[in-house]
């Protein structure tokens, strides 16, 4: 049953890509922290809410959260990812580019021992069995928690063992 449960639990494959800025550029557009929403396949763009005034800054250049665009994204190599988070963070901001120092994103589903992110599946049978400990595995953490996906689950996870 636990093995049966652990192996049917549905995970998403979302992702983030972060990029590192040489400059903190959207300062001089005034914005300080907070999110550029798009309708393309990056989502987003999010900005650090601390650093104000540093030079260099990361900021998220794609959080992609529909079916569609996780599609796209996690059947590219890491190094493509970039190149399409770069072109459509140009069109938010002219000159994004040439900014870029650095970037990285996982794909998560495709993590060997991760298979995915976001666990799916919050009924309480399944929380359930997963909880008890088969022999002596145990599971923690915010893929068996009700509130998968959040760091607070994975904390409080680790309180309740
Ligand atoms: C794309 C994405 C965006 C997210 N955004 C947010 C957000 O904005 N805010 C938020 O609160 N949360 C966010 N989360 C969720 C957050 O990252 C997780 O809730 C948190 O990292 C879970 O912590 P954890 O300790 O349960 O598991 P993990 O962080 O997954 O840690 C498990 C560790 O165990 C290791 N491991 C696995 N198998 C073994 C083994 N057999 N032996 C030894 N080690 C092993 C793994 O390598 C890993 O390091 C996001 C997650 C993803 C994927």
């Amino acid at each position: 049953m636990f093995q049966r449960q652990l192996v049917a639990r549905p995970r998403g494959s979302l992702g983030k890509i972060a990029l590192q800025m040489r400059e903190r550029f959207w300062e001089q557009e005034g914005i300080y922290g907070g999110i550029s929403w798009t309708s393309q396949d990056i989502g987003q763009i999010q900005y650090p809410s601390h650093g104000f005034g540093l030079r260099k800054g990361i900021v998220v250049g794609g959080y992609y959260l529909q079916p569609g665009p996780q599609a796209r994204f996690n059947q590219m190599s890491a190094a493509e990812r970039l190149t399409a988070a770069v072109q459509q963070g140009e069109k938010l901001h002219p000159g994004y580019g040439a900014q870029v120092e650095n970037g990285i994103s996982v794909a998560w589903h495709r993590m060997n021992h991760m298979l995915g992110c976001t666990a799916r599946d919050t009924s309480t049978e399944t929380l359930r069995v997963l909880r008890q400990a088969e022999g002596c595995h145990y599971l923690i953490g915010d893929q068996i928690s009700a509130h998968a996906g959040w760091m607070e689950a994975a904390v409080l996870s680790a309180h309740d063992c």
